[in-house]
């Protein structure tokens, strides 16, 4: 076995690394003993199945060693260990999905070191931090079961050696040949047992199995004696006013490979018919992959502080899938099994309880935290905008009071609530405008009327936002009604004049429908519109416009999208509709009519954000008007 080379990225991380000057160059070690706890985790996971798996070897722990002379550091764990395919798939190259992604980011993110690592941390990346510490790391690991020892070294220049070894137990020992910079420190002295300890108590106290390290014991610090540093209290046991927000950070930070810090931490208990203890954390930044397919939720399930499983999707429904924590229970056996979850009754109690909790500590910070939540919304509100539009809205009452909404009324998002406790005097329905941002929503022509009634528009421009409203239809009784919608009016006086001039307007309004040959459903007068000649709306509650093309988008043509009933609404009061007036009356058939009708069509589309169907035939029309307009003066 000789040398091998990293993968190219790889080798680009490793780079980074070691050029980093990264202060939080520590937390090598909690990513170490992170694994190690991890890889004791999997084999005492294994060993309920397969009894001689542990053998003798049954005192599960780490242990760290530290060589003042020699400048090395070596954590030691007997855990499940690794055969040399497995250090090479684990350790050599990064095998993780996400790799080229995650270089793509970095390029796209010269945000500086802070971002890199956190980078990092959302890669899974956590053994390449020694070289944060190490000038050369050596790895010896005997997998359980295994005759063979393996032994990986690198200098993290682009190449590692693997090959086979002796080593007497099972488990794996990782030593840190350190920088020489690092080592001739005299603050934060990394070969100092005090420095470990601090460490250690600080990162990884909750450990649940013992880390010990030979510590200097009486005042002449000659004799030394091997001290458990760790109070291997899990977190979620202790009582919650015993645990410091640093204390649930850092577990937080261990546990879930997390960077950011959580903007809320849930701790709870349940007695009674099911006993259980959660820990939950709602995270500051999505995580990597949580838009994509790819993205598992879950939370971590315990018994007796014995692991279980690491994503256990039954407890959270999917629109939290954001939630990082754990739930402990001694109601679950210790094998049991994804089917037997999927109908576990103590289970669905827990999950409705986790559901709650989370989303009681949302309310209160929707209503007292208001700063937070709109970070938190910026990162999530689309998981809860997914659980309105998902089981035909079945989740609208849970969610509704925690969405935001941009709005016409300034920069801050508001919610239903806050929009109907502002709403003015005789108004009885909720506005909404749809499209793409807030520029094309605010150019609407039907904005004006809205604008010079005084009353609030929502703006709906995330996709998602208005097939929300399948779901979501009203709110506290009031109706959630499009701008663009063709059964608005605002008044009653308006739309009864409407009805009245269509009436006198019938043929003309006919002979436009009929010259748009099929585009449109219906031609009406508008009650709404103010200095616009023309708008398109959608017809009859149904899909809008904005709808159809997000439609459209998103099957890109693999099937034909439905489409939604179009409307052309004229303004009675405009210029043109004298002039469309008066050559109807010359000659409905005139080919000017015909044109103009075409025009205020494709314009109105122009207007609301959409495609004109034909855009060539459009410009020849534009064009023949300017040719006479011109001839005119
Ligand atoms: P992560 O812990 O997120 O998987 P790491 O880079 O920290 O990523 O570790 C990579 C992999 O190397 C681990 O998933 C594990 O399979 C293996 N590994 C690392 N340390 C150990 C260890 N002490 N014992 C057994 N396997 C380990
Ligand atoms: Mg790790």
């Amino acid at each position: 076995m000789g040398k091998r080379q990293f993968k190219a990225e790889t080798k680009q991380l490793l780079d980074l690394m070691i050029n980093s000057i990264y202060t939080h160059r520590e937390i090598f070690l909690r990513e170490l003993i992170s694994n190690a706890s991890d890889a004791l985790d999997k084999l005492k996971f294994r060993s309920l199945t397969e009894p001689d798996l542990m053998g003798s070897d049954t005192d599960l722990g780490l242990h760290i060693a530290l060589d003042k002379e020699g400048r090395t550091i070596t954590i030691t764990d007997n855990g499940i260990g690794m055969t040399q395919d497995e250090v090479v798939e684990n350790i050599g190259t990064i095998a993780k999905s996400g790799t080229k992604e995650f270089f793509e980011k970095m390029d796209n993110e010269k945000s500086g070191e802070n971002a890199a690592i956190a980078l990092i941390g959302q890669f899974g990346v956590g053994f390449y931090s020694a070289f944060m510490v190490a000038k050369k790391v050596t790895l010896i690991t005997r997998a359980a079961k295994s005759e063979a020892g393996v032994r990986w070294e690198s200098a993290g220049d682009g190449s590692y050696t693997v090959e086979e070894t002796d080593k007497e137990s099972r488990g794996t020992a990782i030593t840190l040949h350190l920088r020489d910079d690092i080592a001739e420190r005299m603050d934060n002295d990394l070969l100092d047992p005090h420095e470990i300890e601090t460490l250690v108590k600080r990162y990884s106290d909750f450990i649940r199995y013992p880390i010990k390290m030979e510590m200097p014991k009486g005042d002449d610090g000659k004799e030394t004696e091997l001290k458990t540093l760790n109070s291997m209290v899990p977190l979620w046991q202790r009582a919650k006013q015993e645990v410091t927000d640093e204390q649930y950070r850092a577990f937080y930070h261990a546990e879930f490979h997390a960077w950011d810090d959580p903007i809320d931490t849930i701790h709870t208990r349940g007695e009674g018919a099911v006993e259980y203890t959660a820990l939950l954390f709602i995270p500051s930044k999505v995580p990597y992959e949580f838009w994509s397919p790819h993205f598992e939720r879950g939370l971590k399930l315990y018994s007796r502080q014995v692991f279980i499983m690491e994503k256990c999707k039954e407890l959270l429904p999917e629109y939290l899938g954001f939630v990082k924590g754990l739930v402990d229970s001694p109601d679950f056996s210790l094998n049991l099994s994804r089917e037997v979850l999927q109908h576990d009754r103590q289970l669905k109690t827990i999950a409705k309880n986790v559901e709650k909790k989370v989303l009681d500590a949302l309310k209160y910070m929707v209503e007292n935290k208001r700063d937070d939540y709109e970070k938190f919304w910026e990162e999530f509100g689309r998981a809860l905008k997914g659980g309105v539009y998902a089981n035909f809205g079945r989740e609208v009452d849970k969610l509704k009071d925690l969405l935001l909404f941009p709005s016409s009324f300034g920069d801050k998002p508001v919610t239903l609530k806050e929009y109907v406790g502002r709403m003015k005097e005789g108004q009885s329905d909720i506005y909404y405008a749809a499209g793409r941002d807030r520029a094309a929503v605010e150019h609407l022509p039907q904005m004006e009327a809205l604008r010079e009634k005084g009353y609030e528009v929502l703006y709906f421009i995330d996709k998602i936002d208005e097939f929300m409203t399948v779901g979501l239809s009203e709110y506290e009784g009031k109706k959630l009604r499009s701008i663009s919608a063709a059964d608005l009016t605002l008044d009653k006086e308006a739309a009864e004049e409407q009805k009245k001039k269509e009436e006198t307007h019938k043929g003309l309004i006919e002979t436009v429908k009929k010259h748009l040959d099929g585009k449109v459903a219906e031609v009406r007068l508008s009650p709404l519109l103010k200095s616009a000649p023309a708008c398109i709306v959608s017809g009859d509650g149904g899909l809008s416009l904005t709808m159809e093309q997000t439609l459209n988008e998103t099957m890109r043509g693999e099937m034909p999208a439905p489409k939604a009933k179009r409307v052309l609404e004229l303004n009675p009061d405009h210029a043109i509709f004298a002039t469309l007036t008066r050559l109807h009356a010359e000659n409905p058939d005139a080919p000017k009519l015909r044109d103009y009708a075409a025009l205020l069509y494709d314009q109105s589309l122009l207007t609301a954000g959409l495609p004109v169907d034909d855009p060539a035939a459009f410009a020849t029309r534009l064009t023949t008007l300017m040719v006479d307009a011109g001839d005119r003066h």
